[in-house]
């Protein structure tokens, strides 16, 4: 079994353009689970020397109960649980919301290695964008650009310790 990595955060803030930036290596394998998986997108992480690993995009999480909002917070809370490591992304420009204190919350109850990935930081001051989001608590914060694949590698390296 290879390891799986969540992308999880609040809509908007990158996590598709992220898991298309990790996914569109050399034979990078994406597909849909039809039917089960609704909102839950898996594809592969393959960089030449390394151990492959698998990558699930979920739809954002809204802080609804109920309805579809509520169903991709389900996906999203499933794809974490199965996850090995979690990347939480946010958006390094609006800073932090109220919607990622909610996902902290249940990030923190599961408990599981989870690394703050700080998105759309280009033109940004790096440490100005972490500390922003130095309250959450989370050892490891990466700033990356999605957009302009910036931080990318170190990402990766983060990753990899805790794969
Ligand atoms: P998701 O809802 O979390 O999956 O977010 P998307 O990947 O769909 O991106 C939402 C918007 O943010 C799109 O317009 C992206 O082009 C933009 N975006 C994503 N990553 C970056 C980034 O690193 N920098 C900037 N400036 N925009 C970004
Ligand atoms: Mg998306």
């Amino acid at each position: 079994m290879l390891p799986l990595v969540a992308l999880v955060g609040r809509p908007n803030v990158g996590k598709s353009t992220l898991f298309n930036v990790l996914t569109r290596s050399r034979d990078a394998l994406v597909h849909d689970q039809p039917g089960v998986t609704r909102d839950r997108h898996y594809g592969m992480c393959r960089i030449e020397g390394q151990r492959p690993f698998v990558v699930v995009d979920t739809g954002g999480i809204a802080g609804e109960d109920e309805g579809l909002a509520g169903a991709t917070a389900r996906q999203a809370r499933a794809a974490a649980e199965e996850a090995d490591v979690v990347l939480f992304v946010v958006d390094g420009r609006e800073g932090p919301s109220a919607l990622d204190d909610d996902i902290l919350g249940w990030l923190r109850r599961l408990a599981k290695p989870t690394l703050l990935v700080v998105n759309k930081t280009d033109g940004l001051d790096l440490e100005e964008a972490l500390a922003e989001f130095a309250r959450y608590g989370i050892a490891g914060m990466i700033p990356i650009s999605s957009t302009h694949r910036r931080g990318i590698d170190e990402l990766l390296d983060e990753v990899r310790e805790r794969l």
